[in-house]
């Protein structure tokens, strides 16, 4: 009786333990820097509301320098929470890139930049 309970737990104790090697096989990373899937643990960077993510510090070193020379669809207006902001209005905020609509925006965003980056 004794016997087939420990068989019974180890049963499950197996089972979950491949549930965990599922869940890090299904994800998967693809460094946005060198468009190459990320075989280590990733490094997590939220830039205008959306989580990106790098194979090494040095490849999230050149996203924030040049944001837009790796983010394919269109960039962020952060004061306006619109997908408008040109390439060449910006403003450099803790070494991160930032990109505006307009020359109001990024003067909005100067300002006070803590009120558009949550949780910085
Ligand atoms: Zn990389
Ligand atoms: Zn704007």
């Amino acid at each position: 009786m004794l016997f087939i309970l420990i068989i019974t737990i180890f049963n499950n104790f197996s089972g979950d333990f491949s549930g965990v090697n599922k869940i890090s096989v299904d994800s998967v990373y693809i460094c946005p820097v060198e468009n190459e899937v990320i075989m280590s643990e990733p490094i997590k960077l939220e830039y205008t509301g959306k989580i990106y993510y790098f194979c090494c510090s040095g490849c999230e070193m050149l996203f924030k320098k040049e944001p837009a020379r790796y983010i394919q669809k269109d960039l962020m207006c952060l004061p306006c929470s619109d997908y408008d902001a040109k390439r060449e209005i910006y403003f450099i905020y803790d070494e991160v890139k930032y990109y505006f609509c307009s020359r109001s925006c990024a003067e909005k965003f100067r300002k006070v930049p803590e009120k558009y980056l949550n949780g910085k």
